[in-house]
């Protein structure tokens, strides 16, 4: 085939897929949307493990495979990101521990309402509020913080003691008794817990605690058919992160390679942030060979695809743990199952499912990142996007509204196309070549005839 022609069928091609990718996307469905974390639920779980309701619940709807989540891959850093399409470096919820160099302020996870922290942001359920509606919201973190002067419309202040039975019943009451609620969103600490507890590798344990999650998913959707909510809301499960295995064998013990004197930790493992209280390069150089599985950077130096750098609460020296690996300053392993390493590692990737007018039935998609949810939910709710880091363009397909073609189907038709046209270039050649042969005899005769004539002419 000569190659103008393959480049004719394949910008063909190519045309259209832009043309059926660029459906104009007009969402009239503007149905409530209920957003729930179930936390560390790790992406290969799903294939371990038997979800017989969460299986029930994306099968008729859309399923993702894995997310990939925002660096330092923690509970808050990645649940402030679902909620606002941001990088830990530009929401500012950047650890579980943090400090602030300029008020001197500290952050932990038992005190963190401070509106301070959270206000660098503008999280969905106020966007949703600040658009006329009502938002409402069982124990997500930053939920029962006042951001940007504002909570969630109805909301429960966190206690790691309230059942998921009680959380749920209160979001359901929410969104069946008032119309103008339009978002809501649930948070349940499993199987994070159980996952730090016994480790992602005790499966007997991992079982059990699964086994509750997705009894938990067979509950919500029990009580959004009996509130008559279930197929006219729109509901995305998902969660911040995965988990993995750590042991006492891959333990970095800190005050090996650094006296104590000489900084200030902010947050230790698998991520540590740093305070240099001697010259910082020193206590660089002496960090960054104190054990081969653990990175250390300055600063300015930390790389630009972790997005966690230009944040002033980022402290001085960040030091990174290999996969599996913990750091300490003295003594033994806290957990056997951690989280917060690298983002690009698959063991730190949470799944997502979604069921609902809004989304397609039996979809199935790859991945994709976690500040793309942002927008996504955005055009769902007819909501206008804050900036963002994320991009509708990579979750647009999962909707129904969208005219979308899959990539596989174009690639197969492409083949086919190159496939046939060589053939019958072939064989178009082929019938060409056999010609000369089988009219030789007159070629010839014609040669001589034109020899002939020759000295005619002249
Ligand atoms: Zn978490």
């Amino acid at each position: 085939m000569h190659p103008k022609a393959l480049l004719f069928v394949l910008a063909a091609c190519y045309q259209s897929v832009i043309s059926v990718n660029t459906g104009n996307g007009t969402q009239k469905d503007f149905s409530p949307l209920l957003l729930v974390s179930f936390d560390g639920f790790r992406a290969d779980y799903l294939n371990s493990y038997t979800f017989p309701h969460l299986h029930k619940f994306f099968s008729d709807g859309v399923l993702v495979d894995q997310v990939t989540n925002v660096f330092i891959t923690k509970t808050f850093p990645n649940h402030y990101s679902l909620a606002t399409g941001l990088y830990a470096e530009s929401h500012g919820i950047l650890a579980s521990h943090m400090y602030d160099p300029l008020t001197k302020k500290d952050f932990t996870l038992h005190n963190d309402s401070d509106p301070f922290w959270w206000n660098e942001a503008t999280p969905i359920w106020v966007s949703v509020q600040e658009s006329g509606y009502k938002s409402v919201a069982a124990m997500w973190p930053g939920t029962d913080v006042m951001i940007q002067n504002r909570t969630p419309t109805h909301f429960m202040k966190y206690n790691g003691k309230v059942s998921f039975r009680e959380r749920l019943g209160n979001v359901t009451k929410w969104l069946s008794e008032d119309d103008s609620v339009k978002f809501a969103a649930l948070y349940w600490e499993e199987p994070d817990y159980t996952g730090h507890t016994y480790g992602p590798d005790n499966t007997t344990e991992m079982a059990k605690a699964l086994k509750k999650v997705d009894d938990d998913v067979g509950l919500l959707m029990e009580q959004l058919n009996q509130t008559g909510l279930w197929g006219k809301i729109n509901v995305i499960i998902t969660s911040d992160h995965g988990m993995v295995q750590c042991s006492q064998g891959r333990l970095i013990q800190l005050d090996q390679c650094v006296n104590r004197s000489s900084y200030i930790v902010v947050d230790l493992t698998p991520v540590a942030a740093i305070i240099p209280l001697i010259e910082p390069s020193d206590l660089y150089k002496k960090l960054s060979n104190c054990n081969t599985h653990m990175k250390a950077y300055m600063k300015d130096a930390i790389p630009d695809r972790l997005h966690y750098k230009n944040n002033e609460r980022i402290q001085p020296i960040i030091l990174v743990a290999d996969e599996g690996w913990t750091i300490v300053q003295q003594g033994g392993l806290p957990r056997l199952g951690d989280h917060g390493y690298d983002n690009s590692l698959r063991s730190m990737h949470p799944f997502l499912a979604a069921h609902g007018p809004a989304f397609r039935k039996g979809y199935r998609k790859e991945s994709i990142n976690s500040v793309d949810l942002y927008p996504l939910m955005c055009h769902i709710l007819g909501i206008p996007e804050k900036p963002n880091n994320g991009s509708f363009a990579h979750t647009r397909c999962m909707l129904v509204t969208e005219k979308c073609t899959d990539l596989a189907v174009v690639v197969g038709i492409v083949i086919g196309v190159f496939i046939v046209l060589t053939t019958i270039t072939f064989l178009f050649r082929l019938m060409k070549n056999r010609e000369p042969s089988s009219s030789r005899p007159f070629a010839r005769l014609e040669l001589q005839e034109d020899d002939d004539d020759d000295p005619l002419l002249d």
